[in-house]
């Protein structure tokens, strides 16, 4: 059973162990500290709990176990993450393990590639004309380096002899796309072109894609390996294991077109930037940036084919549920030429006036409004997220229609004036950001005592009226804690195991720093209750009276009257 092998792994990696690994811990207290490797930053906000197994940062709100750790270090799945720490620990998973008869055909496509790559570095080196046109493209040996730059020798089939030499076999090689066995003699795929090695995740060789350094306009400018088992161009992303960890900790990714663009933008450290292989992006790329962020930053030409590729861009990026913001480059500028003419300080400005979908729909519509709307619409019908909807949706009616919300907003200001009435917040709030409202101080505080004193879990759920919680982290924890059978308590490894990032964030920060005076737990409890109460009524009070329904006003009054009147 899973849970076994997790307990087993649980029971064999201390967490202060583990993260020591990656990070450099002192102790501060009950917790150790260290700088946190998901953000960047000076003072160690990052803290580690051996007593309950946990991590949590202050600073970028990661936080969870040691196998979250490990997903959000090692950008795993859960499933990865179990193998890597059950290898580790040196637990065993049967159940897991099922026979992969392509697995050593995998490795052995990986091991061509692998030594294709350093085939092509080596050769980089002795031709002069392939680096002259680095250097000429303004790619530091830095960069060479750490994209492992190569060249294809114009020779009919130099690699094909090297890889048959070191001992792979046709059947394999034919396989991978590195040769071309067609009706005459085998030879290789590549020739006289630069070869930019295209990395898994992992960070191994498992495609190449190759410019020609020929002029001749006869043959295409950049050719890419043929698929093969461990290549899908519609699913590989260049540069995305450089990028992950960056794309992580900045919360988005760069989508830039080419390999040059890429490059550039990590040498001049947008280290957040890939680009999607073949010609365009697909939901297959898409798919692979959103597990690590769900925003995007698509950047175009400024041209009649990049605006309808950012057209395209953006529909798939809602389809996929993800958001997007976009910059649109002139005058057949990319950002490697961008870069290389304007610096870093100017790309990252012009990054900063990315538009909105919504915002780049209106621009490029014109003075034709109507028609942006239209189109904009049109393209928000394949986002099935209906948070995502309806934050386009609120920021077109605050762009579109600006006069009339113009018009309506000084009607209601006029009569709240005469009211003393409040305006209602999602006409003033033009700037939405649609986050969800904060948990409240007190639901926090009674949250802590739960987590950090699991037996008081049970009797802060039963006085509670959930309907008067506004976290739904909070309301699901304490529907929890009331599930369970009377004589279980509340378990922190249990909560962490069966929820998203952001509530694990939440539950390991509670977790780790309760705050709370332990000599005052139930006064704080009962305070809490009553506050929250209090705040629940006062909030329904306002809607009554924006309501202008006095009946319900009265009884709510008098409601409010005998809650404060409690002992
Ligand atoms: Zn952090």
């Amino acid at each position: 059973m899973k849970t076994d092998v997790i307990d087993e792994i649980k029971s064999r990696i201390d967490i202060h162990d583990l993260v020591s690994e990656y990070v450099d811990l002192k102790r501060a207290g009950q917790n150790y500290k260290g700088l946190c490797p998901f953000h960047s930053e000076k003072t160690p906000s990052f803290m580690v709990n051996t007593a309950k197994q946990i991590f949590h940062c202050f600073g970028c709100g990661k936080g969870g176990d040691i196998f979250s750790f490990i997903m959000n270090y090692e950008n795993m799945t859960f499933n990865e993450a179990i193998s890597f720490l059950a290898g580790k620990a040196g637990v065993k998973i049967e159940t897991m393990h099922h026979h992969d008869p392509d697995r050593g055909n995998k490795e052995a496509l990986i091991a061509a590639h692998e030594e294709a790559s350093r085939f092509f570095m080596h050769n980089l080196k002795d031709s002069k004309q392939a680096l002259a046109y680095l250097a000429e493209r303004g790619i530091k040996p830095e960069m060479i380096e750490q994209f492992s730059l190569g060249y294809a020798k114009g020779e009919r089939d130099s690699l094909l002899k090297h890889l048959r030499a070191t001992g792979f076999s046709d059947t394999l090689l034919k396989k991978s796309g590195l040769a071309y066995f067609g009706s005459g003699e085998a030879h290789d795929f590549f020739r006289d072109r630069l070869i930019f090695p295209i990395f898994d995740l992992r960070g191994k060789a498992v495609a190449f894609g190759g410019r020609t350094l020929s002029s001749s306009k006869n043959i295409p400018k950049y050719l890419n390996s043929p698929e093969h088992p461990l290549f899908r161009k519609s699913e590989s992303c260049y540069a995305l294991h450089m990028a992950k960890n960056s794309i992580v900790q900045k919360g988005y990714s760069i989508i830039v077109e080419g390999y040059f663009d890429v490059i550039a933008c990590h040498q001049f450290g947008f280290v957040n930037a890939i680009a999607p292989l073949g010609t365009a992006l697909t939901p297959g790329h898409l798919k692979k940036l959103k597990k690590l962020s769900p925003k995007v930053l698509l950047t175009f030409d400024a041209d009649q084919a990049g605006i309808s590729a950012a057209r395209r861009g953006i529909e798939l990026v809602y389809a996929e549920g993800m958001i997007s913001k976009i910059v649109l480059l002139s005058d057949g500028e990319d950002p490697d030429t961008f870069l290389r003419k304007y610096g870093a300080e100017q790309f990252r400005k012009f990054l900063g006036g990315a538009l909105s979908p919504v915002r780049f729909f209106l621009s490029k519509a014109g003075k034709n409004k109507i028609e942006g709307v239209r189109q904009f619409l049109a393209i928000l019908s394949s986002c099935n997220d209906p948070l995502l909807r309806d934050d386009a949706l609120r920021e077109l009616s605050d762009l579109a229609s600006e006069k009339v919300m113009r018009r309506e907003l000084e009607i209601i200001s006029r009569k709240s004036s005469a009211e003393g009435r409040r305006l209602p917040s999602s006409v003033v709030e033009l700037n939405s950001t649609g986050e969800t409202p904060e948990m409240s101080k007190e639901e926090e505080i009674l949250l802590r005592i739960a987590l950090s004193l699991p037996r008081m879990a049970r009797r802060i759920a039963e006085q509670i009226d959930f309907a008067n919680l506004a976290d739904p982290l909070a309301r699901r924890i304490f529907e929890r804690v009331l599930a369970l059978p009377q004589d279980e308590e509340l378990s922190v490894d249990a909560l962490l195991s069966d929820c998203n990032p952001e509530e694990r964030s939440a539950i390991s920060r509670l977790t780790i720093d309760p705050g709370i005076d332990m000599e005052e737990i139930a006064k704080n409890v009962s305070d809490c209750i009553g506050k929250i109460r209090l705040k629940h009524i006062n909030m329904r009070i306002s809607e009554a009276k924006d309501k202008g329904d006095a009946d319900a006003l009265f009884s709510l009054l008098r409601e409010r009257t005998s809650l404060t009147k409690k002992p």
